[in-house]
């Protein structure tokens, strides 16, 4: 039996461990932290027993990798998905704007759920109609050095359409703002969104915390295929001899005898990890990072009736809906990171009251406030260039999996799962 030596448990080394296992591999797993799931967890609210997560996900249609892994793991069950698009939005003073697409007749049903959507101008609708046709045709060398705010200028979208509908879309796919983010890598997505069939841009959210989605059910799946998982280990150092990977030492133990090592860590923590016995160096990608803000309230009462809400015009970018415990997401959300909870909190709650006046902060029973100072990468006009130089192909029985790889997707869950799909095929292939 192949061993193989998985160093990370976020989604990527999650799966690339459940898909080799699945194909007979002995995998062992090293998690630096006590918690599989890297950027992906869930906690536990004893008071009012509730899991909430480190950050709300939302997963969509088009994840084809991500929704692979849940069935292959079996957490189908464990998922919200629409029929198709519809997201409510709402504007300062709680007006409600719908962007709904029906089932049938794609593309048209998105076309019309465009046509439809009253938060805009009519005119402002045509343009947007416009842009989504002339996609079929861009072509990505037209894009690579421009950013999404200048493509959207090109295009003629106008001020209000940029910050009411484009902004909102590049913040949430993007986590970043329209001034930073690539066109290239926005096409990509709305490509793969929109251009993929109804059931592609359809939302899909966890039923169940994170950890229960991800992490429990595919650590179950490893140690059922002989896998095993160690956790609180962290990788410090790689010992090579001959381009291949004899020894990885963590701060407690020696690993040896694997015939391949994978390493799906972020490219900050590969920057840390020490190559001994060689003079090859890692040539790791230099990507900026962007912060997302959560903050989790549990109310008396639950007087939200969507199951989540887009803000126009705020710097909350969206409210999800759990019933008395809801969430509240800042994506980009770089001027807020550094302030204290309470005074996020109060931040946050001031400016949902203006959106609904159903909501008073009165309501609150508790709260949590969860700052992810490095949750994505900023897909930048040169990140994807970056990601294209191989970190480092020059040790043999060394691969790299994690979101930040080049898979042409931005830093997301499906980018994560795809790398490591993608990875345990090449190791598969190499060790035939
Ligand atoms: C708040 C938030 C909201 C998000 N929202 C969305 C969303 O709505 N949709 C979406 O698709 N994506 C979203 N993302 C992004 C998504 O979570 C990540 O892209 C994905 O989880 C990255 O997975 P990964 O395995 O590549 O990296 P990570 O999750 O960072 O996993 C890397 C793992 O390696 C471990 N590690 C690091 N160094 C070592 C070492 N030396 N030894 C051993 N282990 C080590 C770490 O502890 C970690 O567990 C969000 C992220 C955050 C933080």
């Amino acid at each position: 039996m192949k061993r193989v030596l998985v160093v990370g448990g976020g989604l990527a080394g999650l799966s690339s461990s459940v898909y080799l296992s699945d194909n007979g591999f002995e995998v062992t797993l090293l998690e630096a932290s006590p918690k599989l799931g890297g950027r992906t967890y869930s906690m536990y609210n004893d008071r009012y027993e509730d899991y909430y997560d480190n950050g709300q996900h939302i997963l969509m249609g088009c994840y084809d990798y991500t929704l692979d892994f849940i069935n292959k793991i079996g957490g189908e069950d464990k998922l919200y998905s629409q029929e198709s698009l519809e997201i409510n939005f709402v504007k300062r003073g709680g007006d409600l704007f719908h962007l709904k697409a029906r089932k049938y007749f794609y593309p048209l049903n998105l076309l019309f759920a465009v046509l439809k959507f009253k938060a805009l101008r009519l005119k402002d609708r045509f343009k947007i109609i416009d842009f989504f046709l002339d996609l079929m045709c861009c072509l990505d060398e037209d894009l690579r050095d421009k950013t999404v705010k200048e493509w959207l200028r090109c295009k003629k979208q106008s001020d209000d359409s940029v910050k009411n509908f484009w902004g909102i879309l590049v913040v949430g796919a993007l986590n970043t703002t329209i001034e930073k983010a690539s066109a290239e890598m926005f096409a990509e997505v709305l490509k793969k969104i929109f251009l993929q069939g109804s059931e592609a841009s359809a939302i899909v959210i966890p039923k169940t915390g994170l950890s229960q989605l991800f992490s429990n059910l595919a650590c179950k799946f490893i140690e059922t295929n002989h896998g095993q998982i160690i956790l609180s280990e962290k990788v410090l150092e790689i010992e090579v001899s001959d381009k291949r990977i004899t020894s990885v030492s963590t701060d407690k133990n020696v690993y040896k005898n694997f015939d391949v090592t994978i390493l799906a860590v972020p490219t900050f923590a590969l920057a840390k990890i020490q190559l001994t016995g060689t003079a090859l160096q890692f040539n790791i990608p230099d990507l900026k990072f962007s912060p997302i803000v959560n903050i989790h309230l549990w109310l008396s009462e639950n007087p939200f009736k969507e199951k989540f809400y887009g803000l126009i015009g705020s710097d909350i970018h969206w409210l999800f809906n759990h019933g008395k415990h809801i969430t509240l997401m800042m994506s980009a959300a770089d001027q807020i990171i550094t302030l204290e909870s309470s005074e996020i909190k109060r931040h946050f709650c001031s400016e949902l009251e203006k959106y609904f006046s159903i909501f008073h902060s009165e309501m609150i029973l508790d709260f949590v406030v969860i700052k992810e100072k490095r949750a994505t990468f900023i897909p930048d006009i040169t990140s994807n260039r970056k990601r294209k130089e191989k970190v480092s192909s020059q040790i043999e029985n060394l691969f790299f999996a994690g979101d930040w790889t080049d898979t042409d997707l931005p830093s997301t869950i499906e980018s994560a799962v795809m790398s490591g799909k993608l990875i345990s095929e090449q190791v598969i292939h190499s060790l035939k």
